[in-house]
This record gives structure tokens, C-alpha cells and sequence, in this order.
């Protein structure tokens, strides 16, 4: 009896220890930089908005010039390297190297302070960004006689040419119409619609966006869309994608982490960049 009981006993505490052992050994077999060589090269992207010297009107999505200087003199100082979607494309298509710390900053819906703005920072700091536009807020201020007030006008579409030409902004489609959120929540389906019907109006409104990148920025074309309030359905990607776009820009608030798959640029993470935070503490908390 008190044999049987030893060896029932044995069998027991060696099917206990079992899943540790091959837990243990799992871990033993892998190097220490395996798994942050497996999720590859680390890629925060930043999401501006405005930029504005108002203090009154600084906010969420409003910063002043002054934070936004302090910000990309930062990420200079840091040694990171800014980063377009070009890049990204040419690193995943053409093997081309990411710079050692990239880093991707971005500007929502066209605000024309970002000609005023952040231009001219980026040019002193050598720093490139991806400024996503809505054709309806363009088609607007490129109206004769519509007041334009860097405190609120949009880059109009002489504005954009300009803006196309320098070396240190990528313009992505960020929607002609459909950058609101009556009837439909930006670009995303709406009930009752059938997936034909919705992929018939997404490729209308983005297209239109491409026509006018094309006949007023001498040939322009989008490599990026950008989600509008970063909404979208299950059809949207596949239908973004068969029309040409490289990349997509949401706003879910992670890291980015590429390994050189096309397929990573699809949906790519953003931290929104708010009014009165530390830069330092921003990014120190991305993740
Ligand atoms: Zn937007």
C-alpha cells in the first residue's frame, strides 16, 4: 500500500511540475533581444492639429507656437530623425534604412497655421511632416474674397502647391467631404448601407481629393489616408487599399513597431500631441 502511494504520489508532482519545466526551458532557449528583434524598429507618431497664439483657444487639439518649437527642438536633441510615409513605403518596398530613432510627425485637416507655424520650425530643425487635407476646407478658402485668418482659414489650394513643393511636408488624403460626423461618423459605413454602395461613395470622395492633388499640386498623389476622427469600418481598408494608398493613419494611441511588411503601414498608431503637456513626459509615456 504505502509503495502504491509513493508512486501515485510521484506521478502527481511530476505532472505538476511539468508545465514549468517546459515553461523554463522555453524560456532559456530565447535570447534576450529576440523578442524586441521579432517586433522590429520602434516608430512614435506624434498628431497635431492647430497650431495657435491665442491662450484662450489652445486646447486638446490647439497648441501655441511656442510648444511646438520646444517640441521638435526636443526630438532633435533626443537624436531622432523624422520620418514621412515615403520613407516607410521605401523601407518596406526598396529595403531602404529606417534612421536609427524615426519618429513621424503628423498634422491633421490642413490648418493653414501649419504653413505659418510649423513650417518654418521644421525647415530650421530640418525636421519633415505629413499634413493630411480635407478638399472641402481648401476648396473654401480658395474662394475669392473668403477672409483668412491664420487663427481659423485653411491652406487653400495655391497654399498646397506651395506646401508640396517643400522638401519637408508630405501631403496625404484626409477625405474631400466626408470630414464630418453628421450622417455619417467620417468615413465609416452607415446602416443600411450595402458594402457596393459604400465603396462606391469612399472612392468617389477620395478620389475627387486626388483629382484636385493632381490638376493644382503638378501632378500630386497621396501615398497616405488618413481616417477622419480615426473612424472606420471593416470594408474601409480593403477598399482604401484598392485604390492605391500605401499607408493609413488612425488614432489609436500606441507604438508603431516595423519589421520591413507592407502590411504594417496600414492602420499605423498615433499619439494626439495636446495643449500644456511636457514633451519629455509625452514621450517617455508612449508605448
Ligand atoms: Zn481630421
Amino acid at each position: 500500500m504505502k509503495y502504491r502511494k509513493l508512486i501515485l504520489l510521484s506521478v502527481l508532482v511530476l505532472l505538476a511540475a511539468t508545465p514549468l519545466v517546459v515553461l523554463l526551458r522555453k524560456d532559456a532557449s530565447i535570447p534576450a533581444d529576440a523578442d524586441a528583434d521579432q517586433k522590429g524598429i520602434a516608430l512614435p507618431i506624434l498628431m497635431y492639429h492647430h497650431i495657435i497664439k491665442n491662450p484662450a483657444k489652445q486646447n486638446k487639439y490647439a497648441i501655441s507656437p511656442e510648444e511646438f518649437e520646444a517640441d521638435i527642438k526636443y526630438i532633435k536633441e533626443q537624436g531622432y530623425t523624422s520620418v514621412t510615409i515615403r520613407d516607410l513605403v521605401d523601407f518596406c518596398e526598396k529595403k531602404t534604412p529606417l534612421p536609427e530613432k524615426p519618429i513621424m510627425i503628423t498634422f491633421d485637416d490642413g490648418h493653414d497655421s501649419f504653413r505659418v507655424y510649423a513650417l518654418p520650425v521644421l525647415e530650421k530643425y530640418e525636421t519633415k511632416a505629413v499634413f493630411s487635407v480635407v478638399g472641402e476646407f481648401a476648396e473654401e478658402y480658395s474662394k475669392e474674397g473668403v477672409p483668412a485668418d491664420v487663427s481659423y482659414a485653411y491652406s487653400n489650394w495655391e497654399q498646397l502647391a506651395a506646401l508640396s513643393r517643400s522638401p519637408y511636408v508630405e501631403l496625404a488624403n484626409h477625405t474631400f467631404y466626408m470630414h464630418k460626423t453628421s450622417g455619417r461618423n467620417g468615413c465609416a459605413m452607415v446602416a443600411g448601407e450595402s458594402v457596393s454602395q459604400y465603396e462606391q461613395v469612399l472612392t468617389e470622395d477620395l478620389n475627387l481629393l486626388e483629382q484636385h492633388f493632381a490638376s493644382k499640386l503638378d501632378g500630386y498623389q497621396s501615398l497616405c489616408f488618413t481616417y477622419p476622427f480615426g473612424a472606420k469600418s471593416e470594408q474601409t481598408l480593403p477598399i482604401v487599399q484598392k485604390l492605391g494608398f500605401k499607408a493609413t493613419l488612425g488614432c489609436y494611441e500606441r507604438l508603431n513597431y516595423l519589421t520591413g511588411d507592407p502590411k504594417e503601414l496600414y492602420d499605423l498608431r498615433r499619439y494626439n500631441r495636446p495643449h500644456n503637456v511636457n514633451i519629455a513626459d509625452f514621450l517617455a509615456k508612449m508605448k
